[in-house]
Parts: C-alpha cells; structure tokens; sequence
C-alpha cells in the first residue's frame, strides 16, 4: 500500500533501502544486547554515517547529504519499519542543529553540526526543567550577563544522552527573572566548569540514559551565544514542526513493524484449529490500527511537502504526531493482546515496543498541547492556558 505521494519519489526510495542495509547488519538482537548492557550502539551509528543518513537534512556544503523534512521523515519512518527506536542518539542531534544551522557561528556549526555526521557522541538538548515541565516559558535557569560573558544556574530533567554528549544546546532565561521567559540559546562544551551530569532511573528501553544536568556558576563567553540573545525561542520554533513530523515518522514506523509481527503470529497461532486472526476480535483492532498508521502517514508526508516548500505545515505536523502516536500505541496493544500471554516472552521482542510507544503520546510535546492548539488555533476556542 502506498498512500503518500513521496513513496514515488527516488531519494525516498534510497534511504529506505539504505536503511534496510544497515538494520540488517545490526538487527534487532544487536538493539537488545546495546539495551541490556546500557552501551551506544555505536556499530550502527558508524554504518547509518557511512551510508550517509546521518548527513540527512544537512546541506551538501556542510558535509551533509542535503534533502528537507521529507528524507527525514523517511529515514525516521524507514528506522521503526526496522525495529530501531528513535532514540535520543537519532532524533536529538537532528533536533539540535536545525537552529545552529539557522543562527549559528561557523565554530559552532563546526562543533555542533559536523559531529552529528560522524556517529560519534555529539550534542544533548538541554531545554525541559523539573518544575516547568510541559510550561517551558516558566523555565528558571537563569543566564546573566556578566563583564566577560554570561554565568548560567539552574537545572535540567530528562536530557537524553547529556552523560555522553561533548557539547550542549542549552535554553536559558534572560531577562526578567519572572514571568514569561524571554529565551537565549547557548552552545557550550559539557566539561565547562560548573555544569554537572546526573543519569536519572528511566526505563524507554533504549540504550540511551535521560540526565539530570545542573548548572552552578557556569561562566561562558560570549561567542557561547547562538544567533542573538533573547530570540531563542524563534529559533526553536523552526525545528518544532520537523521534530513532530519526524517523532510522528518515528512512531509510524514502529507501528509497522508490530503489525508485521502481530499479522505473522495471528496467521499462524490456531489453538482452536483456525488462525487466531480469522477472528474479528482479533483482526479488527488491528485492521483499525492499520487506518490510523496510513492516515498519520498522509498527514505526516503532507506536512514535510509543505514545510520543504516554504509553508506553514503547524496544524498537519500537531496532526501527523497525534495521528500517529495514538494509532502506533493501538497497533501495539492490539498485537499484545493477540500475542496473548506469548507477548510476555521477551523473546517473542513484542513487549519493549510498551515503552517508546507509549511515550510517543508524551514528548516531544504532549497530546493534549496539541488538542489545545488545535482547539484554540484551528476551532477558535477559548484558550485554557
Ligand atoms: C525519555 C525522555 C526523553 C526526553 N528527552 C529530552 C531531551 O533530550 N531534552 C529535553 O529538554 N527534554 C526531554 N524530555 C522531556 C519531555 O519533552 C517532557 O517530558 C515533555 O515535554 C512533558 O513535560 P513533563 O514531563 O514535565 O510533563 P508535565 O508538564 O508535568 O505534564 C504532565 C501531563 O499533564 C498534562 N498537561 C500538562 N500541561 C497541560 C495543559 N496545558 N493542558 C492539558 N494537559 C496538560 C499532559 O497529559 C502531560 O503529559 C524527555 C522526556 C522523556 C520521558
């Protein structure tokens, strides 16, 4: 089945057969040892570089591959369909150099941007805090301008890979110390002086950890600054509506994958004689699972065209991710529940999906932030925030 008009489109057609080259050298078995033993899966790092789909969305001049939005999500969708989590190794380091291509200094596309090709450990994104959470213009790390720089304090939750990363993107409040935060940007190496890593106990069964990271009177220069201070938030802006395409991609991917799986089993499992899947209780959440995953396809497709061309792809990129996340959580469960008590064998590699689906619905952005903004922006309700 082929619903999107970029399934004809031959670039498309090379990252999911280059991908498809990589996950069969480092397959499932290989995510699930990097997974238990807590280790970067460096191995298919160093093969997705190689073949150049770490270069994705960079252009050509940068050492990348070129391509928009559209080969991004493809290589997102074409990692689920192979079982590859997008993990905080993938997807962040994406995120993160969309505004430093936008805003930043040639040393620092050099240090943000160029290690993101390579595979090797690159940049953390160092945005959410403990107690602003979803509300990040309530954010209290602070940056203040001192006579040689800026002198940052605060603290950060759930920054994906920050034990590993060399260098930091982090957000921080200048301005007022109330109120709506007026954002700055910063890029900065994670040993400066002041700046502490945490892992945190999370469990989204990938092999990356989520870190508390803490600054305490970290002094910086002022080329730490990306792009202008105080316009932060603009240039996050520009890499929120890829982030949710490519999470949406992500996450359509891995509903595949448990499809296929669910699908295989169903076929053949037939305790009662007939295969379990001749059973509507069984086929139709599935069949309903399947509609879902194709529909957060043509918004997800739909909205990278937009975007590539220039447009305003906001309401289909809240669209896709909401589409897909709830529709990949319901194949899941519909092929656990297929699966019966055999999905409990980890061996049968049907139960881990439990948690990077789930938090699909969650981040990058909740679900219900999405409904609000299509609540208010789209329907012209009243705001509830
Ligand atoms: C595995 C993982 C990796 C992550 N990686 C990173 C990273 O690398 N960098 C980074 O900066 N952050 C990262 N995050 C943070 C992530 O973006 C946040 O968890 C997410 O934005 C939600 O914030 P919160 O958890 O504080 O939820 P909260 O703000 O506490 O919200 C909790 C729940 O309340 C509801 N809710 C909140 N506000 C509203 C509202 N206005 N209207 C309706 N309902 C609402 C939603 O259901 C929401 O799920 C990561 C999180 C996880 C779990």
């Amino acid at each position: 089945l082929t619903t999107s008009p970029q399934d004809r489109n031959e670039t498309v057609a090379a990252i999911r057969e280059a991908v498809q080259g990589v996950s069969a050298q480092w397959g499932r078995d290989y995510w699930r040892e990097c997974r238990a033993k807590g280790r970067r899966p460096s191995e298919f790092m160093t093969g997705l570089a190689e073949a150049g789909l770490l270069g994705v969305g960079v252009p050509e001049e940068l050492g990348g591959a070129g391509g928009g939005v559209t080969e991004l999500v493809a290589l997102a969708e074409a990692l689920g369909r192979t079982g590859v989590p997008l993990t905080g190794y993938v997807v962040v380091p994406f995120f993160c150099r969309v505004p430093v291509m936008k805003a930043g200094t040639p040393q620092q596309i050099d240090s943000v941007v160029k290690p993101t090709l390579t595979g090797e450990a690159s940049v953390a994104f160092a945005f959410t805090e403990p107690d602003a959470g979803t509300n990040s213009f309530a954010m209290r790390t602070r940056a203040r301008k001192t006579e040689t720089g800026w002198r940052l304090d605060g603290q950060k939750t759930f920054i994906s890979a920050a034990d590993e990363a060399p260098m930091l993107l982090v957000a921080a409040r200048t301005g007022p110390p109330e109120g709506r935060a007026e954002l700055t940007l910063f890029v900065m190496p994670t040993d400066t002086a002041g700046i502490s890593v945490t892992p945190q106990n999370i469990s989204v069964n990938a092999p990356e950890k989520q870190c508390s990271v803490y600054f305490d009177a970290v002094e910086v220069p002022d080329s730490a600054v990306l792009g202008l201070p105080g316009r932060g938030a603009a240039y996050l802006f520009d890499g929120l509506n890829p982030e949710r395409l490519v999470a949406a991609a992500g996450a359509i991917g891995l509903g595949e994958f448990v499809l296929e799986k669910g699908v295989q089993y169903a076929t053949e499992r037939a305790p009662f004689g007939a295969p379990i899947g001749s059973y509507q209780s069984v086929a139709h959440p599935m069949a309903r699972a399947k509609v879902g995953l194709e529909a957060a396809r043509l918004f997800t497709y739909r909205g990278a065209e937009i975007f590539d061309a220039g447009g305003d792809a906001g309401h289909l990129s809240n669209m896709a991710k909401l589409t897909a996340s709830e529709s990949a959580w319901a194949a899941a469960d519909s092929v656990i529940q297929a699966f019966g008590g055999a999905a409990f064998d980890l061996d049968n590699d049907v139960l881990w999906l439990l948690e990077p689906l789930r938090l699909t619905r969650i981040a990058p952005l909740n679900n219900e932030m999405i409904l609000n903004s299509i609540g208010s922006h789209l329907l012209g309700l009243p705001r509830s925030y």
